[in-house]
Formats: structure tokens, sequence, C-alpha cells
């Protein structure tokens, strides 16, 4: 039995073609650093400066020279300060100490630092007393930092294609970018196709349902930092969609559309780009969102998602965004979600032939231990399905039933939004 149907791609080769068909479109800009969070990186960042920059102290604290502590039997004279900023610039005498401050630099001769809680100060803090426990205690180099043990100059700290987090933009930062190389946002066209659709806000006509894939779309390209251009509803009219893809196309890199690409007779979307441009993928064999289509017109991506709300946050959180990831710059290798390995706390029976995800949450069962349950029902049609999970089991296609205690993959959702 073939386990594919004919007619399908599987999710992992539709991702293949459509990484190796679909170029890196964004341009890239230079951007302050401030503003790159989420940004796909375009540039190599290699250190310009080691970090520490020379070696400091660890803690607030005392700098001493190791081979004079076996002699001390006695107060000790603090003879200077070394502050971060502010590094004492001599060198510590035979037998005496220097107050230090968390981050200041280590002064010429010490080579351990004793904590401040460790030792009893005079009033004016000119001279200490350590006891003879702590003495025996204090090791050679103890908490001192050393230049460049974090990062030496010369080190590549982040490399093209990166997504930037925080701590990224950080990194950079410290190196002292004042901006950075980034992809330049994609410019995305976003509409909903169907003659049942109502706005939101607008009077709900019998029958009607209100649209809410435009807004499941938008914050998805929102989350990885398009600049998405809201068009709207669009009736099931081949002329209407014509015109306004046909529109779009010219201002923008991508178009992102919900509804209307199935086989149905109002089903136009697939019509209208071969009549504008071309069709370069349709149908994943992907539960929900099969009937997924790609094309283009001209040099703008189209993306058309089936009108079943799970469907569009599903297939754009795991094929749509990883692409326009991809066609922002971002490297391949970060873009594949995260896949743990949970137990089953239910049972599933299913048709085997296509990948499906179950919406899931994680859940501790009597014995302590995370196991996976999922929503009662797997229409795509139920966005409360969505709203309830905290992630997605994915039942791989050739795998027809999940038994309670297998072992299954979940994937988060906090990772994929
Ligand atoms: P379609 O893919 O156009 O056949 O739509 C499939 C199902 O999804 C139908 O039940 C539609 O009413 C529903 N649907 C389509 N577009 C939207 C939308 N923008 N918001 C909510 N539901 C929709
Ligand atoms: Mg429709």
């Amino acid at each position: 039995m073939q386990l594919i149907k004919p007619g399908l791609t599987k999710l992992t080769d539709a991702l293949d073609i459509a990484f190796a068909e679909v170029p890196v479109i964004a341009p890239t800009e230079d951007r302050p650093i401030s503003d790159c969070y989420g940004a796909v990186l375009r540039q190599d960042v290699v250190a310009k400066v080691s970090v520490p920059s020379v070696d400091n102290s660890a803690m607030d604290g005392y700098a001493l020279r190791h081979a004079d502590l076996a002699g001390i039997d006695g107060p000790v004279s603090v003879v200077g300060v070394s502050l971060a900023g502010h590094p004492y610039d001599g060198t510590l005498p035979k037998g005496a100490a220097i107050r230090i401050a968390t981050g200041a630099a280590i002064p010429d001769g010490a080579d351990c630092v004793i904590i401040q809680e460790n030792v009893t100060a005079n009033a004016d803090e000119s001279v200490i007393e350590i006891a003879a426990d702590v003495i025996a205690r204090t090791s050679l180099h103890q908490n001192i930092r050393w230049q460049g043990e974090d990062i030496k100059a010369g080190d590549t700290v982040l490399s093209a294609g990166a997504i930037l987090r925080p701590q990224d933009i950080a990194i950079a930062a410290g190196q002292g970018c004042g901006t950075l190389s980034v992809a330049r946002a994609l410019k995305v066209a976003v509409f909903s196709t169907g003659d049942e659709l109502a706005i939101p806000g607008d009077p709900l006509p019998p029958g009607g349902i209100y649209d809410s894939n435009r807004f499941a779309m938008i914050g998805m390209l929102r989350s990885i930092g398009c600049d998405v251009t809201d068009l709207g509803l669009l009736a099931d009219d081949f002329d209407v969609l014509q015109g306004a893809l046909a529109d779009a196309a010219k201002s923008h890199d991508v178009i992102m559309t919900s509804g209307g690409v199935s086989v149905g007779k109002a089903d136009l979307l697939k019509p209208v780009v071969e009549s504008l441009g071309e069709i370069t993928a349709w149908k994943l064999a992907i539960k929900p969102g099969k009937p997924l289509m790609r094309g283009k017109i001209g040099d703008c991506l189209v993306v058309g998602l089936p009108g079943n709300p799970v469907s569009v946050l599903v297939s754009g959180l795991l094929y749509v965004m990883p692409l326009l990831r991809h066609a922002m710059g971002a490297d391949r290798s970060r873009l594949a979600p995260t896949r743990i390995p949970v137990r089953s706390g239910f049972d599933f029976k299913r048709m085997t032939g296509r990948r499906e995800w179950l919406r899931a949450r994680l859940v501790q069962n009597d014995d302590g231990e995370f196991e996976a349950i999922a929503f009662a029902s797997t229409s795509s049609g139920m966005l409360s399905s969505m709203v309830w999970a905290e992630g997605l089991i994915e039942v791989p296609e050739d795998c027809g039933q999940v038994s309670k205690g297998d072992q299954v993959l979940y994937l988060p959702l906090h990772g994929l939004q």
C-alpha cells in the first residue's frame, strides 16, 4: 500500500522543495541594535574586543598576592582601591591588600580576591584582619575572572542566519555594535476570502461567520517581524480576486490568503493565481491544512491557506513561517520546531498517510511524570482547540494508532509563535 496518497507531498519534501525554490527575497539593511529583536541577522559578528577586557574581580572584597598569605599574622594594610571603571594604577606592595569591587581590574601583583564578608575591616577600611581559616582556604586565582574567558577577540559570536534573541543582541552590543545588518521586513499582503465572511465589528448576516483567520495570519506574520498590509476580505469572485492579487503583487514580497484553495466551486484562488502567474506547489500530506497552495505572481510569493481556522494556524506555523524566515535569510537549522519526546496519556486511531498534529497539553500524571493529553476533537474547524492547546502532538505519516504510554513528539506552541 502506498503510504502517501498520489498528489500529496510529504511536509519534509514540501519544505525541502520550497526552501530550494524560494530565494532569499528580503534585502539587507543596517538597523539600530535596539530595534533588532526577532530580526534575521545577515552578517557574522566577529569579536573586536575580548570579554572581559582585563582580568577583573568576580566579587566585592580585597585583592591580595597569594604568596603573601602564608606570612600574614596580623592586620593587613589596605593601600588603595580598584573600582569598576577606576583601576588602581600601581603595583600591590608585598603583604598589603587593595579594596576591590566586582568587575574592577585586578591590580598588578594581586592574584586572588577574598570576599569582604570574610574579613574584618576597621572603620575607614584602611586595615583588615583575615582569620587563619579564611587564609587557609583561599586559593590562587580565587574570584578572578580572566581577560577573554567569555569571548576572545576574533571569535565569531553570531553567525549570519541567526534569528536575534535578547541574548544575541546583548552579545553584539557587548562588542560595540551600534547597528546590525539584518533582513528588511518582508512586505506581506494579507486577505481572507469567502462570501460567508463578515468583518468583526460589523453586524453578522444570517448564516455568516466572522473572519477570524486574517487576525491569526497577521499575528503569526508580525511575530516573525513581517511588515503586514491588511487587505481585508475578498468575495469568492474570480474578477475581484484577480484584481486584488494583481495589485497586491506589485507592491509586496508575499501575498498570504485564507480560504478558497480546495476543490469546491467557490475555490477560485488556484485558477486566479494560475491566470496571473504560476502554482508551484499544492496539497501537502498534512492534517490539518492539506490543500495548502504555493505560487508566484512575478516575483511575489503567494501562499494560499485553506479556510479552516486550525489549518491556518498549523500550516502557518509549520510551513509558511519557516518559509518566510528562510526568505529573510534565516539559517534552515534554526527553523525546525522543537520536538520533545513525551509519553502519550491518550489513545488515538486514524487512517495513515498524512502527518497529523493533535492539539495537546502536557500534564503531570499520578506518578509525577509529564504526559501529553489531546483535545477531544480533531476537527480543523474548532479554533477553541488551538486556544486550549499549549502544544501539538505530531503523528507521523505511517502511524495509525497511538496508545496510552507510547512515546510521542510534543511541539510546544510557545516555540512556534
Ligand atoms: P474554504 O477553505 O474556503 O472552503 O473554507 C473552509 C472552512 O473555513 C469554511 O467552513 C469556512 O467558512 C471557514 N473559513 C474560511 N475562511 C474563514 C475565515 N477567514 N475565518 C474563519 N473561518 C473561515
Ligand atoms: Mg471559502
